[in-house]
């Protein structure tokens, strides 16, 4: 019978199947369902895999079903690898951060592989014409790069919509934090790509610009206009609360031509107008008991250090990186204490601040 069939079972139930087949009844679920499982097998598989693994193949079935599990709990126990000929739900450890994530279109409501934004974008929301609007993509930093955004923003617009834009749509975790934005230029980004040289940036932007103070401080407040800067193949870094920062890169792909209006009447207001599509949150599931993870934990000693996903973790266990758990017992039975454990929403500000995923506006 299927694992799932067995899941779905009450333990009394299944005590009764394994009274029934003769077998002891004793264990955690787990073990009843992995007893009957192999209970299902007939005698002749269960000596084939006892004789693989080297054991005794005497005995009735019950034996036999006895003599495979308690194999199979040392060689768990120990580490060593298992020719598994019984499926077992396992956690799932492979990297969620590898791939990137789906794209949900606020045009049309449709999900599509991030492979297809692109395409969808320039079908769902531009047309030929004389362009109007800044097209521009945004992600963040860390988190593999998975957080993304597709954006437009009004040819006679500033920077201040794009500070909105991220805050709206990512970053408000409580009011009165700074954000700031360096600006690259096209020819800048060519150049640095070419000599490997960290690119200068033309201007820096500040939320909490203050007037006469530009001999300190050399930058302008992010009101300034979009066109003042702004140029295709130019990008921007922005960094919002210098303490514990939030970082995104964005990037300007081009001019275009909206075909529909950026206000939609659907729209509610807790929504950035400027957002054309947004990455889908991946189900991650539980490090622990496989349920879809709702909070992440960071190991202590790397928190100030160095919080990002390692993107190169091709699903190596490796203990230094960020764990996913469904509920905050799961995290600490994985050993992490209660303030550790933050929750893992569809934003990279997620476990920043009091960041909870709503919205202030
Ligand atoms: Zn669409
Ligand atoms: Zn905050
Ligand atoms: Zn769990």
């Amino acid at each position: 019978m299927a694992t799932a069939v067995y899941s779905s079972m009450k333990v009394p139930e299944l005590k009764d199947m394994l009274r029934a087949r003769g077998i002891y009844i004793s264990g955690k679920k787990t073990e009843l369902i992995e007893r009957l499982q192999l209970s299902d097998l007939s005698q002749c598989e269960l000596k084939n895999q006892l004789k693989k693994f080297g054991l005794s193949q005497s005995g009735s079935v019950p034996d036999l079903v006895k003599r495979l599990q308690a194999h199979k709990n040392k060689t768990r126990e120990t580490g060593s690898t298992l020719i598994d000929a019984v499926e077992i739900p396992q956690p799932q450890r492979s990297n969620p951060f590898k791939d990137p994530w789906p794209m949900m279109c606020r045009g049309c409501g449709q999900v599509v592989p991030n492979s297809e934004k692109m395409a969808h974008v320039d079908s769902c929301w531009f047309q030929d014409g004389q362009p109007n609007v800044y097209f521009m993509h945004a992600e963040s930093r860390y988190w593999g790069g998975r957080f993304e955004l597709l954006m437009a923003f009004p040819l006679g617009g500033s920077f201040k919509d794009i500070d909105m834009a991220l805050r709206f749509t990512w970053m408000q975790c409580c009011n009165g934090h700074r954000s700031e934005m360096d600006i690259y230029s096209a020819q800048e980004i060519q150049n640095s790509l070419e000599t490997g040289k960290q690119p200068k940036e033309v201007v820096m932007l500040n939320s909490r610009f203050i007037d006469g103070l530009q001999d300190l401080y050399p930058e302008k407040p992010m009101e300034t206009p979009l066109q003042t800067y702004t140029e295709v193949g130019g990008r921007m870094f922005y960094a919002y609360d210098v303490f514990d920062e939030t970082t995104i890169d964005i990037k300007t792909i081009s001019l275009k031509c909206l075909k529909r209006p950026l206000y939609s009447p659907f729209d509610d207001f807790t929504r950035s107008k400027h957002i054309l599509m947004r990455n889908e949150l991946v189900e991650i599931p539980c490090f622990n008991c496989t349920s879809p993870c709702k909070f992440f934990g960071i190991p202590e000693m790397r928190w100030s250090e160095d919080d990002q996903v390692n993107n190169n973790n091709n699903g190596d266990d490796d203990d230094d990186d960020i764990k996913f758990f469904c509920s905050k017992p799961c995290g600490k039975s994985a050993g992490f204490r209660s303030p550790q454990l933050k929750p893992f929403l569809n934003s990279p500000r997620s476990g920043c601040c009091k960041y909870t995923g709503q919205n202030y506006f």
